[in-house]
């Protein structure tokens, strides 16, 4: 039988073998996630609101565990999982709080006697995630899905099969009934069999361009409603008016956070040549003392990447970008005797025809983007086939809020790396995919929006 395994990236020890699932599994869950449905949708906002919390404290209560597993699996600091795993736990309770006022029935006044739209939930959504944010990543689909009444299969990334696991675990120990959410141990070409099954009624991808190609061809052709959460390579507009030692404090943390493994972190700094200079130094000064280590050890500040051949990736990105001209000021190479671990890096002068200008970096490299001024800032800012996040530095707001309002994304920040918060919509724009999570516009993606007219 097939099988895959799971490498620790930083002592590339083995962690687990995990069989893939026979096309006699896959059927049993689908078939219990199709009699789920009808009970679970039945039950009132308040009853799922319930498990939802229940949810919440069992992911609580199970925090070291769960830490571990995502720190053994992927490569997390420790307390980069906590947080992660308190945000997750956090989101479950807003949409318990907040999912009765997201769904409530809104009245349209027209001729008739009553018209209005109810929203109602479709059936079973196959949710494809990657191993990034192991655990949050879910949490934000899945967490509206069961308060919407839907139920679930979750295909997660390969490297992270404990993490679904541990969910799986936590959402069952909530009480919820068996198929209402299950985890499918299985390969691309199984999950897009799944996606073909007529008892799958949508899917969600959260991972790269190529997954995004692939799935969304799927899911076009079985014309079937598809979420699309994919790569981003977010600007970092800093203007002459900066505050710089905010600035750099928050470019620091955007970048290398996760090991740089984050959709909608800062990837290229947009400069005005005014502050640009200053900006690198104190950049690479506050780079250089991340400490790569042991990703449970709390003096670490600088994770491994999750996998070696990721790490492989992006050097071949950073080693090519010098080639085409970019500056070295940090870094540049894999750490010595690591697993899968990269050095704190910034490439200066990069530009267009470079990966580091076109590409998304995923990992602990910073590209820095020399600019005249805020016109051209806003043009190479957008000069990206990309759109999910961006961010603008600058003491004066309401320019910030002018600068903001023309970058091309789904989400864009005045003194603040871009994050991802319930109560706001989640998503991209160009390349970085479409649809939307979080707040209620993640809510009503998998939802019929009807309309009743009673005349
Ligand atoms: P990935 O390789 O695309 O994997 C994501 C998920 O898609 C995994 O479950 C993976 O399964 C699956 N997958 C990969 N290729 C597939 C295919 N051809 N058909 C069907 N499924 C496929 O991405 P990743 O390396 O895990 O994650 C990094 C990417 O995700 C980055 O580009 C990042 O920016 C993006 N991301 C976006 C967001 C967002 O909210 N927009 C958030 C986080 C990450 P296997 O592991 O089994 O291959």
């Amino acid at each position: 039988m097939a099988s895959y395994q799971t490498v620790n990236p930083f002592n590339g020890r083995t962690e687990r073998t995990v069989e893939l699932m026979t096309a006699a599994a896959i059927e049993q869950r689908l078939a219990a996630a199709d009699a789920a449905f009808p009970a679970w949708s039945a039950l009132t906002l308040a009853q799922r609101g319930a498990y939802l919390r229940n949810v919440a404290a069992g992911l609580r209560a199970r925090r070291e565990d769960i830490q571990r597993t995502m720190s053994a699996e992927m490569g997390k600091l420790r307390r980069e999982a906590l947080a992660e795993i308190e945000k997750s736990a956090a989101a479950c309770e807003y949409y318990a709080d907040h999912a009765a006022d997201y769904l409530s029935p809104q009245a349209i006044t027209t001729e008739a006697r009553r018209s209005y739209v109810t929203y109602q939930p479709i059936g079973c959504v196959l949710a494809v995630m990657p191993w990034n944010f192991p655990i949050w990543q879910v949490i934000r689909f899945l967490a509206p899905a069961l308060m919407a009444g839907n139920v679930a299969l979750l295909k997660h990334a390969s490297n992270v099969p404990g993490c679904a696991d541990a969910l799986r675990g936590v959402v069952a120990a909530a009480g919820i009934p068996d198929g209402v959410f299950d985890v499918l141990h299985i390969d691309n070409d199984q999950a897009a069999d799944v996606l073909r099954d007529r008892r799958v009624k949508a899917v969600t991808l959260t991972g790269s361009e190529r997954a995004g190609r692939s799935i969304a061809a799927n899911a076009g052709d079985q014309l079937k409603k598809c979420v699309m959460e994919l790569g981003g390579s977010d600007a970092f507009v800093v203007l002459e008016d900066a505050d710089l030692d905010v600035a750099v404090a928050a470019a620091v943390k955007s970048r290398f956070d996760n090991a740089g493994q984050t959709c909608i972190a800062a990837k290229r700094f947009v400069l005005v040549d005014a502050i640009a200079d200053a900006f690198v130094q104190r950049f690479v000064e506050a780079a250089r003392a991340r400490v790569y280590g042991d990703p449970q050890d709390e003096a670490t500040t600088l994770a491994p990447m999750a996998r070696a051949d990721l790490r492989d990736e992006l050097h071949r990105q950073v080693q090519e970008s010098v080639a085409l001209g970019a500056t070295l000021r940090l870094g540049g190479e894999p750490i010595a005797g690591s697993c899968a671990g990269y050095a704190a890096s910034i490439l200066d002068n990069v530009g267009p025809g470079m990966p580091a200008y076109a590409q998304e970096l995923f990992g602990p490299v910073a590209a820095i983007l020399r600019v005249k001024d805020e016109a051209e800032a806003v043009r190479v800012a957008n000069d990206t086939c990309f759109g999910l996040g961006g961010s603008v530095w600058t003491r004066d707001v309401a320019r910030g809020e002018q600068v903001a309002l023309q970058l091309q994304c789904g989400a864009a920040f005045v003194n603040s790396v871009v994050k991802s918060d319930a109560r706001l919509p989640f998503g991209g724009t160009k390349r970085s995919g479409f649809g939307r999570e979080l707040a209620d516009h993640g809510i009503h993606e998998f939802m019929n929006i009807k309309t009743v007219y009673v005349a």
